[in-house]
């Protein structure tokens, strides 16, 4: 039989969250972090990269056919970008209500976007859409050794785990 912390462990997702050249330009990293942090997330990957114009496209391969996607990747491989990987029960779904609709004049009061943000274009954040999005994102930005796993000492109130 599982034990609860197995059960627990189990049940951790993960996600990758991207702070967007924009977003690092304005000095907004401590802001969105704290954001995941307070909630409750544990932060178990980050660096600050410029990626390359076609580590853009391959990120964003999904949306080749639109009309945006050329600025699109131009925006995001003119850097830097912060790319993190938080981990938590639900984080896949709950970070995309923490970030807020794509187009930020959508997205409600109180979340990144909807604070922090004004046009499309400049929307500051990238959250993986999905856990199988948010696998194939996590793979593409992070080696696995650039993952760190640690008990962080405020799981057991967060979760209500012993
Ligand atoms: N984007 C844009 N114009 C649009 C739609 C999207 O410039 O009309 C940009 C925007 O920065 C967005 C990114 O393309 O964050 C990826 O689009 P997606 O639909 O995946 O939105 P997201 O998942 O970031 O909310
Ligand atoms: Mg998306």
């Amino acid at each position: 039989m599982l034990q609860q912390q197995e059960v627990h462990a189990a049940e951790m997702e993960r996600t990758f969250i991207a702070i967007k050249p924009d977003g690092v330009q304005r000095g907004l990293i401590a802001e969105i972090i704290s954001r995941f942090e307070r909630k409750g997330f544990k932060l178990v990957a980050i660096k600050l990269i410029k990626p390359s114009k076609e580590f853009a496209q391959k990120h964003y391969h999904d949306l080749k056919e639109r009309p945006f996607f050329n600025g699109l990747c131009d925006f995001l491989s003119s850097g830097p970008v912060l790319a993190m990987v938080w981990e938590g029960e639900g984080v896949v779904t709950y970070g995309r209500k923490l970030i807020g609709a794509t187009d930020p004049q959508k997205s409600e009061p109180g979340t990144i976007r909807g604070d922090l943000a004004v046009v499309v274009g400049r929307n500051i954040i990238h959250g993986s859409d999905g856990p199988e999005t948010a696998k194939d994102e996590v793979n593409l930005w992070f080696k696995p050794e650039e993952l760190v796993s640690y008990t962080s000492n405020a799981e057991k109130w967060i979760y209500g785990v012993n």
